[in-house]
């Protein structure tokens, strides 16, 4: 009787090479939003007074004193820099972000570094989600963008240096909330990805509404690049028919900071908004925008546009 040959032995495919310097911190360990800063190692982070409180939010209860409000940096450092000095020449020791510290720009790590040392909290932005796990609904130029602040993420050499960036970005909550105010990157609905435009007091009623409801007093949101305010009525108001300065009252509101690194409001300049007990006040900073723009031009992976867009701050 004829034997049919043994069946050939199952190929098992080698087992996946490691991914070097991320090994212990792949995303499903992670507790997005479990950030402890004190303990990453000192000398970048600083701790926080950042707890968790059950939930999923995060509570911050800022000291006495104003706050700088920052947000959607994407990785442009002359920015940066020149909002944490004007911050630090106002005396002002507290600043939080909102999140998109990358994403677009040239400096993805530089900022990373900055945002660590100096900032209590990094909210998660959509870009940096995008690092983290994966862009969404990304546009190429800002898909291309994500995977090359990626690839500058993976190339430092310093492995704890790497890990630790890596750590901060997959740590980072989605909403913070206390007693006077709540912030998110988007919106109180969807906090990463969500856009609440100006437009949308008029075209979407109904989403104002919604989003009110979740908002028990202040509101600090980033994410459009366009600074204002916006109430229940619902109504809008740009920073210039504040004269710069929404004073606090018992109405509620949602204020959106503006964007450090890629401001859209046709103003080319920084901005971010410094809260106080009473008010909070629009602030804008000119910075060298003619060299971050050079820069981008320079990086093959970064679309042109994404420098000349910041020259006309659109
Ligand atoms: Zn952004």
């Amino acid at each position: 009787m004829a034997t049919d040959p043994p069946p050939s032995a199952p190929q098992s495919a080698p087992p996946p090479a490691p991914v070097t310097g991320v090994e212990d911190i792949q995303p499903a360990v992670f507790q997005p939003g479990a950030m402890n800063t004190a303990s990453f190692s000192a000398g970048i982070a600083k701790t926080t007074t950042t707890q968790p409180n059950g939930s999923g939010r995060y509570a911050f209860n800022p000291e006495p004193g104003p706050l700088a409000i920052i947000s959607d940096i994407h990785a442009n450092l002359e920015a940066l820099t020149a909002v944490l000095a004007d911050i630090d020449g106002r005396g002002i020791k507290q600043i939080i972000c909102l999140g998109d510290v990358v994403g677009y720009g040239p400096n993805p790590l530089e900022c990373m570094d900055l945002v660590m040392k100096r900032c209590a909290f990094s909210l998660m932005g959509n870009h940096d989600f995008a690092i983290f796990f994966e862009p969404a609904n990304f546009n190429p130029a800002a898909e291309n963008a994500s995977f090359w602040t990626r690839s500058q993420f993976d190339a430092d050499g310093d492995v704890d240096r790497r890990n630790q960036r890596w750590r901060y970005l997959g740590s980072m909550p989605t909403r913070m909330s206390n007693d006077k105010f709540v912030c998110f990157h988007g919106s109180p609905r969807k906090p990463i990805n969500e856009y609440v435009f100006s437009a949308d007091i008029y075209s979407a009623p109904a989403k104002m509404m919604d989003i009110f409801r979740r908002i028990p007093h202040l509101c600090f949101v980033g994410h459009t690049h366009v600074p204002g305010v916006f109430v229940p009525d619902p109504d809008f108001y740009a920073p210039e028919e504040l004269d710069n300065r929404y004073k606090i009252t018992d109405e509620t509101a949602m204020i959106n900071v503006g964007s450090v690194g890629q401001p859209r409001d046709r103003n080319p300049n920084a901005s971010y908004v410094i809260l106080t007990e009473e008010a909070v006040e629009f602030i804008r900073i000119p910075y060298d925008v003619e060299t971050t723009c050079n820069k981008i031009k320079s990086i093959d992976q970064l679309d042109n546009f994404l420098g000349i867009r910041l020259l006309d701050g659109r």
